[in-house]
């Protein structure tokens, strides 16, 4: 852990990349970035696929950022998971074997690494802290993303020790908001049950589907405190181990529902479809040692919830109602 006399590392005046800046993820940490005076950049999809070594390479020798926020990826929730592992692991991979090689080669950036808590063990002891890493087997449905996360996170310490590279690594829980992906096939739960929702009450359904035993239970954070998370771990955290991001307090999928219905104002019932996949029984981090640094999230869920269906309505269904 970082001593109280470690210098903070300064985001004014310097060069901040943001990979994966069209993402959920990427575009929080840009509007956060804007508060920080520094100069932001981010990578043209069209010039830049990050799987390529030599495109990554030539990018980071051209435009030399100072620190790099490592947010791209290939994502989606537990059924884009199960259906293209292919595509989760490789893309995962090369990514960020990509970007950590090129970033020492060519620029030397302090570099955050962002993971997912599903590097942890299906059966982890609740709440999981960072060292349950390894101490059992992963949950199968998201197996090849969680090893691509692992890799990430061993490649960083590996540059840390050998060459001395300022690399370290955030596991954020599940998270949700605005930008998210709102394709039922890649969704993750939020998103999906919110497009469900609203349909259901704009057409006078009776009730919802909700995938699994709905027994199932998730931690889930906003994803503008995910943001802002992550800038205070790039200014005041420098160490090899990876450190959860995180609320301590999750909810069943049922109450997850019941909570997104309340939000939306629908009043039916919900119809559990128990041969979809729940998926690991919980994940929740103990988010201990990012408190003990001074940082703790600060969206209710409810908040949350309405502000990420206010986007919802303002960018997906092409303007709505969200007041109710
Ligand atoms: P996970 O945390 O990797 O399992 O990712 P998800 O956010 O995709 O799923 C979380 C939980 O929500 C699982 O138990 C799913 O079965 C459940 N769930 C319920 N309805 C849905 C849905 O419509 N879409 C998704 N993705 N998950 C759902």
């Amino acid at each position: 852990m970082p001593s109280s006399t470690e210098p903070p590392f300064r985001l004014e005046g310097r060069r901040v990349l943001v990979a994966g800046h069209r993402g959920m993820v990427g575009t929080a940490i840009v509007s956060r970035l804007e508060s920080e005076n520094c100069t932001i950049l981010t990578v043209p999809h069209a010039e830049v696929d990050l799987r390529n070594q030599t495109q990554v390479e030539d990018w980071l020798a051209a435009n030399k950022p100072e620190a790099v926020f490592l947010a791209a990826g290939t994502v989606g929730g537990i059924h884009a998971n199960d259906t293209r592992p292919a595509e989760f692991i490789y893309d995962n991979i090369m990514m960020v074997a990509n970007v950590v090689s090129s970033v020492w080669r060519q620029c030397q950036a302090k570099l955050l690494y962002l993971g997912s808590s599903c590097i942890y063990p299906r059966l982890a002891p609740q709440p999981m802290t960072e060292e349950a890493l390894f101490s059992g087997g992963l949950e199968p449905t998201n197996q090849w993303y969680a090893l691509a996360k692992i890799s990430g996170i061993k490649l960083c310490q590996a540059y840390r020790r050998q060459y001395g590279c300022d690399f370290i690594s955030a596991m954020p829980t599940n998270l949700y908001g605005p930008h998210d992906n709102y394709d039922l096939k890649a969704s993750h739960v939020v998103p999906a049950l919110i497009a469900k929702t609203h349909a259901a009450r704009e057409s006078g359904a009776k009730s919802v589907e909700v995938w699994g035993t709905g027994k199932p239970k998730r931690e889930l954070l906003y994803v503008e405190d995910l943001a802002d998370a992550l800038v205070f771990l790039m200014k005041s955290y420098s160490q090899e181990d990876h450190i959860n991001v995180g609320t301590g307090v999750d909810v069943t999928i049922a109450e997850l529902a019941s909570l997104v219905a309340r939000v939306i104002g629908f009043e039916g019932g919900f119809d559990f479809v128990t041969e979809k996949p729940d998926g690991a029984p919980r994940k929740l981090l103990d988010v201990s040692r990012l408190s003990a640094l001074g940082w703790t999230a600060h969206t209710d869920l409810e908040e949350g919830l309405r502000r990420a269906y206010a986007w919802y309505c303002d960018n997906v269904t092409g303007g709505g109602d969200a007041s109710d």
